[in-house]
């Protein structure tokens, strides 16, 4: 069974007070908070095991390499990749994305080749795109989202066409909750020989990700919402497609041989790894993914449904009250704008409280466009919250509307 109150208590953020009032940390879309298991990790690594990894000739170099490794074999492991010359290690979603686009991406693409996307993507899986389409003489397009924040499942099939070569999509908006069928879109890419994209970085804290049984071709995601530490992440990639790509960046470690006149790259992953990597990055996500596997994902996703439930309910009750993305299918991302408030003015109201949301375009400008809007205030549950952070932030909610209203 899901235990919140023993969960909590390996969260050393939530024992302080904000503003006066016990912490309700409601911005975990943003990046979740640490456990200690990963906060230990990194630190005993700092103070015990600090050296830099591959090549070294002493115990420490060898152990950290081992470590190191460790990391990508637990990343490997968690999404099921058939190998760890499949995972690359990166800054996080946005750089395995810059890297697709970029290696992948000029080297595959010409001109009137067109690269679909959705128009719930967060803006590190928008301006990559756009970039290398102004390089390339490529056309973005984009998948219809409708009132609710589902993607319209006709436009699907009108926007993936034979001249499709690329279609990069979100498991799971930022922004509305919305949880994507996957296996739709990879289904349709296929059809027409496109490669699959998936960005991952909120899906892979709410559903077990199998890449083989998806077929996707590449997924992205950050470390830092998954529990572990910030500035590093992963690309998974099958690996007859990273073997046929070239080196995103390059320098030390990513070679074979380098002369004078001319460097040979090293093999899968490391091809894609120059310089000095970020090791406590690595050594950090194993402890994290080992704090989240021993998790029933399940059970963390019905925590958390229960919770937006009851915080939907919540808000609800307060008449002025608009919730954006209502999907069948979504993670527990509540985003909200009081009709008659700036959403800052409740993001501020909501902190003297201790209550901490997101307010703002949350990187999905496009989206709010469509829908009319300059921003939202975002309320973000994680397996950490329980029943009283909601009640404070319908609470909270409630004092900013006799204060603005
Ligand atoms: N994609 C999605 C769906 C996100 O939610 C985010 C971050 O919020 C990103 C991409 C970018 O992630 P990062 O800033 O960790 O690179």
């Amino acid at each position: 069974m899901f235990n919140s109150s023993e969960i909590r208590s390996q969260f050393p953020a939530l024992g302080q007070k904000v503003n006066g009032h016990d912490l309700v940390y409601l911005d975990s879309a943003a990046t979740t908070l640490k456990p200690n298991v990963v906060i230990d990790r990194i630190t005993n690594f700092y103070k015990f095991e600090t050296a830099n990894v591959h090549r070294g000739a002493h115990y420490l170099s060898d152990k950290g390499t081992v470590e190191f490794e460790n990391g990508r074999e637990a990343i490997r492991k968690l999404f099921n990749a058939a190998s760890t010359e499949e995972i690359i290690f990166t800054k996080g979603t946005t750089e395995g994305l810059n890297l697709l686009a970029s290696s992948y991406g000029e080297t595959f693409l010409n001109e009137g080749d067109e690269i679909v996307l959705t128009e719930l993507e967060h803006h590190a899986n928008i301006v990559p795109w756009q970039i290398l389409a102004l390089k390339k003489k490529c056309v973005v397009k984009y998948i219809a989202v409708n009132e609710t924040g589902e993607l319209e499942a006709s436009s699907i099939d009108q926007v993936i066409t034979t001249k499709t070569k690329i279609v990069s999509f979100s498991g799971c908006s930022n922004i509305l909750g919305t949880i994507t069928d996957v296996e739709k879109i990879v289904a349709k890419a296929k059809s027409v020989g496109a490669i699959t994209i998936l960005d991952a970085a909120q899906l892979i804290s709410q559903k077990k990700i199998d890449v083989q049984k998806l077929d996707v071709d590449f997924l992205v995601l950050s470390s830092h919402k998954l529990f572990g530490p910030f500035g590093f992440g992963a690309l998974y990639g099958k690996k007859s497609l990273l073997s046929t790509m070239p080196p995103y960046q390059t320098g030390g470690s990513m070679i074979s041989s380098v002369g004078f006149d001319k460097t040979t790259f090293n093999d899968l992953p490391f091809k894609f790894e120059a310089g000095t990597p970020h090791v406590e990055g690595a050594v950090g996500t194993a402890a994290a993914i080992q704090f989240f596997t021993k998790l029933n994902i399940e059970d963390v996703f019905a925590h958390e449904q229960k919770l937006m439930n009851q915080l939907t309910e919540g808000l609800l009750s307060i008449p002025e009250i608009k919730l954006f993305g209502t999907a069948k299918n979504k993670a527990a991302i509540v985003s909200f704008n009081l009709q008659g408030a700036h959403h800052s003015d409740i993001g501020q109201i909501l902190d003297q409280m201790g209550v901490a949301v997101r307010v703002g375009h949350h990187c999905t400008q496009p989206l709010l466009k469509k829908f009319g809007l300059t921003g939202t205030v975002r309320a973000s549950i994680s397996l950490y919250n329980n029943e009283t952070d909601i009640e404070k932030t319908v609470e909270a909610v409630k004092k900013a509307r006799r204060m603005l209203l």
